[in-house]
């Protein structure tokens, strides 16, 4: 038998390794911008053309390379930063494979620039899918610029699998906070299809977070320092009151280093212990310095993740600092546990049309002991016929309440809830109790049913907003005077991103700068106060969910809108109010679940209840 085991070509043996370091142009820039900060350069400049798809350009003032390095630096296993094995176990660089440029030059079309302090000359390389095809001599400033244009342009696969421009710049956003909070000391540029995205001067910790958070994060940073034996601690957590619902600004360094770690973060939530309402998530930007040999960063290809020998002492040390932060700062002593929960509620339940609040009319010939009887009544128990399916009982429900049937077709509850309410005091259905400021209990024909309130809500106003945003004529109330809101630059851009899907939920844009946006007019549910905070939801759950198609967009902006706006567990709810949110669940498409897919009610039956008893 012939032989049949031959070595790769060099550049399918990249192309494969490419696979596993470039997932995305996020990974690109990733790894430009820390071979940047390992070349020593005080100055970075990211550029980027359709979400990195067309160009990721990384400019720095690093040391450069010389003529023979910025041919070998394409090679794999190409490396200045490592001699030998126990190197690894000493990294002060951030790459050490000598894997990116080879990888990065097997999959797109790159042209490098570099030249060094003492050259008169820089060199000048263009490679594509790991050919060289130009070397010239140039006149260039010190450092390196990389250009990486039409990443995956011979992977077309990989190329369709690229997900939107929104969801792609956000990736690299991420990656372009990491390294530039782990870097104060470095200044970063960042520009987006010629938009300037972030323009970060070099700074401290402090300033470089608000920097890239925008101004409304510095009032929430509370200082975490420690020094230990084995390690420092810095950096900052945010108060409990600024705690959000989805992790988003969560961020440990090791050495200057991003790493993710569940494990550390548990020791904060843990420090965070009773002061945060459930469901929220600290923020946190927490800093260590470990001896290099204390640590292996080698476990993990994209090295986010670190493997510590002292990981017990870590934790302790970690929730104690954060512990003490929170108590010398005194944020821990101001909070009011028995306040009542509604206050939590960050915007005015009584704005919302959906479950408006009732008028308050003094009746003078109130007889409170005539009127007993009629409340305290026993229900008479109707017919138990056997119902399959709560829908089909509940057109009975409809029948009953008489003019039941025109609340499917108007959405304005307001004048419906009237009719409705003489019409069903006749009836013994659908009389509602709250349970706990959490659940309702309606009773219907065949039993009663049980309905999580917040949930129900939700899906309530997430068909309504649905309708309105696809529908594409949504109302609009224009603004008296029009609201200017500032974001972080990167959030700004996200906006810019969904602004025509905003535009059809029915807001109106005047004007977007590099840090705040200016709103004229807004959808008719959403009260002036509510915007920023729904907004802000917005774009944490849009960073989280990655919605892939437009109409996903939509879905997103409805499930988050809903959310907001939902009224919470613990609100307390008069009957006129939960009588509404009762029809209003029942007049939706899908009553029985909410807009993430959990149960928003339950039916229990006669029958079922008769057998609870007959045991
Ligand atoms: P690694 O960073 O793991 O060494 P890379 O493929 O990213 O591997 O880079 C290979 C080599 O090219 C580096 O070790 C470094 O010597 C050189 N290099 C890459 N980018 C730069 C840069 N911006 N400035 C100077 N040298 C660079
Ligand atoms: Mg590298």
């Amino acid at each position: 038998m012939s032989d049949i085991i031959q070595l790769l070509p060099d550049h399918v043996a990249n192309q494969i390794a490419a696979g596993e370091v470039v997932q995305r142009p996020a990974s690109v820039v990733k790894e430009l911008l820390e071979n940047s900060i390992d070349a020593g350069a005080t100055s970075i400049t990211l550029l980027l053309k359709d979400a990195g798809k067309t160009l990721i350009q990384v400019i720095d003032n690093g040391k450069g390379m010389s003529v023979t390095d910025a041919r070998l630096c394409f090679e794999r296993h190409a490396t200045s930063k490592i001699k030998d094995a126990k190197d690894l176990f000493n990294l002060n660089t951030k790459g050490f494979r000598g894997e990116a440029l080879a990888s990065i030059a097997a999959i797109a079309h790159v042209e490098l620039k570099t030249k060094q302090e003492n050259e008169e000359l820089g060199t000048c390389i263009k490679i594509e899918g790991s050919t060289i095809t130009d070397q010239d001599v140039i006149s260039t400033a010190k450092g390196t610029s990389i250009a990486v244009k039409n990443l995956f342009y011979n992977i077309p696969a990989r190329r369709n699998f690229l997900k939107s421009d929104t969801v792609e710049t956000r990736h690299i956003i991420d990656e372009f906070q990491r390294v530039a909070l782990a870097h104060p000391e470095i200044s970063f540029l960042l520009h987006h299809n010629g938009n300037e995205i972030y323009h970060l001067k070099e700074s401290n910790f402090r300033k470089r977070i608000v920097g890239i958070f925008g101004a409304k994060m510095n009032e929430k940073l509370v200082p975490v320092e420690e020094q230990t034996d084995i390690m420092v601690i810095k950096g900052f957590v945010a108060k409990p009151s600024y705690a959000k619902k989805k992790r988003g600004e969560q961020f440990f360094f090791v050495n200057d280093r991003f790493i993710k770690s569940s494990y550390l973060n548990h020791a904060v939530n843990n420090a965070f212990d009773g002061l945060l309402e459930s469901g929220s998530h600290p923020s946190y930007f927490i800093y260590f310095e470990v001896p290099p040999n204390t640590i292996d960063i080698n476990i993990h290809p994209t090295k986010t993740e670190v493997k510590f020998d002292n990981e017990k002492a870590l934790y302790a040390i970690l929730r104690a600092t954060v512990k003490h932060s929170l108590g010398q700062y005194s944020v821990a002593p101001v909070l009011d546990f028995n306040r009542d929960a509604t206050l939590d509620t960050p915007y005015d339940f009584k704005d919302k049309p959906a479950v408006s609040t009732p008028k308050i009319i003094v009746d003078p010939t109130f007889n409170p002991f005539k009127n007993e009887t009629t409340q305290v009544s026993t229900p008479k128990t109707s017919s138990p016929t056997p119902k399959t399916s709560f829908k089909s009982d509940y057109k009975d429900y409809k029948k009953d309440a008489g003019s039941w049937e025109s609340l499917y077709v108007n959405t304005h509850q307001e004048v419906q809830q009237e009719q409705l309410f003489e019409s069903k005091q006749e009836t013994e259905t659908g009389k509602t109790f709250q349970i706990q400021k959490k659940y309702l209990l309606s009773t219907i024909k065949s039993g009663v049913v049980l309905i999580h309130q917040s949930l129900a809500h939700q899906r309530i106003l997430y068909e309504e907003f649905l309708t309105n945003i696809t529908v594409k004529d949504a109302n609009s109330q224009q603004l008296l005077f029009p609201i200017n809101i500032s974001f972080p630059s990167s959030d700004i851009e996200m906006i810019q991103g969904i602004k025509s899907d905003l535009e059809s939920a029915g807001f109106v844009f005047n004007e977007f700068t590099n840090e705040s946006v200016v709103i004229g007019g807004i959808p008719t549910s959403i009260s002036e106060s509510q915007i920023s905070l729904i907004l802000e939801q917005l774009l944490d759950d849009l960073k989280l969910e990655v919605p892939e198609t437009s109409f996903s967009h939509y879905d997103v902006m409805a499930k988050s809108f809903a959310k907001s706006l939902a009224i919470k567990t613990g609100t307390v709810l008069s009957i006129k109010e939960q009588e509404t949110l009762v029809n209003n669940l029942f007049s939706c498409k899908e009553p029985n679940v909410s807009p993430i897919g959990k149960p928003t009610f339950k039916t229990l039956t006669l029958q079922e209840i008769d057998t609870i008893f007959s045991k």
